[in-house]
């Protein structure tokens, strides 16, 4: 199983996964549909690659081309009810959509997609464990607190990408106005790197290959603070680190079979 960011932050974010012989998911399409196309190109996909589109939930980033994509590219998308009737409704080919629940694993192109609910200020948020042969890829952003029930999800994944949104004291001095700044840090709202670190700190790493770096503010965060945060509290080997940024995202990872696990 491989997987690439075609882009990751606030102005916009796509992620494609790709199990062998298989074509690619696309979970989010936060860009305009033209634009996406363009990006994916970039990584050696076109849309008729793209067996389906995975939507976590209905904020611009996440959502802004995924109806004129689809449509245009007759693309099934999988999304749950709320994020359906809060942006998608009326806009997207019905016969496209295909509801998933926070609560049941479905398959897709030769992955097992385990929605992850998620508490975030959108309708019916979800974030995606992909697993393929054992292989376990957890896709985590838009995230105001951690919950029992996501340690529970992440537990052992092979590879993550991981919400850092925002360093703290760069929040509160930076230039967001008082409302956003209480939105975003809220529970409701994203991780901070030393929430992602904590939450880092708690799962079983053994056999992580992969620890992406996403959803990165680039006004309330560094990189830097970030990766710190992560090496630090979050215990995390520096060498499996990456980043994925929101001007060129991230090129291709592989997440390789390993001895120990089923
Ligand atoms: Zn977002
Ligand atoms: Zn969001």
């Amino acid at each position: 199983m491989r997987f690439a960011s075609i882009g990751s932050g606030s102005e916009g974010n796509g992620t494609l996964i790709q199990a062998p012989n298989q074509p690619a998911v696309l979970v989010d399409c936060g860009f305009s549909a033209r634009e996406a196309l363009s990006r994916m190109a970039d990584f050696g996909i076109a849309a008729e690659d793209i067996a389906a589109i995975l939507v976590t939930h209905e904020h611009t980033d996440h959502i802004k081309g995924v109806a004129r994509l689809a449509n245009r590219c007759r693309i099934p998308v999988f999304t749950t009810w709320g994020t359906w009737a809060a942006k998608l409704n009326g806009v997207l080919d019905g016969a496209l959509f295909h509801m998933i629940t926070p609560h049941e694993d479905f398959q897709v192109a030769g992955m097992k997609v385990q929605p992850v609910a998620v508490p975030h200020d959108a309708r019916e948020p979800c974030q995606f464990v992909m697993e393929h042969a054992g292989h376990r890829l957890g896709l985590l952003s838009d995230v105001g607190s951690v919950t029992p029930h996501m340690l529970d999800c992440y537990a052992d994944c092979h590879a993550l990408m991981l919400e850092c949104n925002h360093d703290l004291a760069m929040l509160a001095e930076g230039p967001y106005p008082a409302s956003l700044k209480r939105r975003v840090s809220g529970p409701l709202g994203h991780l901070n790197n030393q929430q992602s670190a904590d939450m880092l700190s708690q799962l079983d790493q053994s056999g992580l290959q992969h620890l992406v770096v996403a959803h990165i503010s680039q006004k309330n965060n560094h990189p830097d603070l970030a990766v710190e945060a992560l090496l630090d509290k979050g215990r995390c080997s520096e060498s499996i680190i990456r980043l994925a940024t929101q001007n060129s995202g991230l090129d291709w990872l592989s997440v390789q079979a390993t001895e120990n696990r089923s």
